[in-house]
């Protein structure tokens, strides 16, 4: 272990991403009770989106995962993205292999970066990536700063608010490519649809996606 780490460890101690008690089993940061009784989805949780093959997510999004998730995502606990990406790479070699080319992440706005400080969902890309012994790229930015899809009520106006948000980085890099974006929370998936419906736009062959949890039918 690093000097730096230890040191931090001592300030810090590891808690649990989930239930917050301490955890000394630091390296992968969930307590061995949340381990076993997290609202685990069975199959991958998998489910479809418009433009969006398959979607999958090892965690359903309530209690201890929507607590955890809102503190990862609003309140700068960034280190859960190691905590989440064991958990999410293994949805994604279970569920997803051999169906993707590239891995990405669905991206915030300039905007809403400059105000978070951080992209939870790059943060988590990189670290389900680098489970997977691979990297994440980026291939799309956000160019209108949208109201959070949560407040916007029905499925037609959160299509509307998010209809031509996004634009591909560099459309020869994802030319005949199968994409998997990365997201932290997916519930209605109007973003992702969103997302995909773009890279399919530029030429992308495929959009998968994966996230750490989704809602419950
Ligand atoms: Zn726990």
């Amino acid at each position: 272990m690093k000097l730096q780490t230890l040191l931090l460890d001592l300030i810090y101690p590891p808690r649990c991403a989930f239930c917050r008690r301490f955890v000394d089993n630091g390296e992968i940061f969930i307590c061995d009770d949340c381990l076993r009784s997290l609202p685990y989805t069975s199959g991958g949780g998998r489910q479809k989106a418009d433009f969006v093959t398959a979607c999958v997510s090892p965690l359903y999004y309530e209690g201890d995962v929507r607590e955890s998730l809102l503190r990862y995502k609003f309140h700068g606990a960034t280190g859960y993205a190691k905590a989440y990406a064991p958990l999410v790479a293994d949805c994604i070699r279970g569920e997803l292999a051999g169906e993707y080319d590239i891995i990405s992440w669905v991206p915030i706005s300039r905007k809403r970066l400059r105000g978070r400080g951080y992209d939870q969902a790059r943060l988590l890309a990189e670290a389900v990536a680098k489970q997977l012994h691979t990297t994440a790229r980026p291939t799309l930015k956000k160019v209108v700063h949208t109201q959070p899809q949560s407040g916007t009520g029905s499925a037609e106006k959160r299509r509307a608010n998010i209809a031509g948000a996004y634009q591909v980085l560099d459309p020869a890099a994802i030319a005949d490519k199968r994409v998997l974006l990365l997201d932290d929370i997916v519930t209605t998936g109007s973003t992702l649809s969103e997302c995909a419906r773009t890279l399919g736009l530029a030429g992308a062959e495929q959009v998968v996606c994966a996230s750490v949890a989704r809602a419950r039918d």
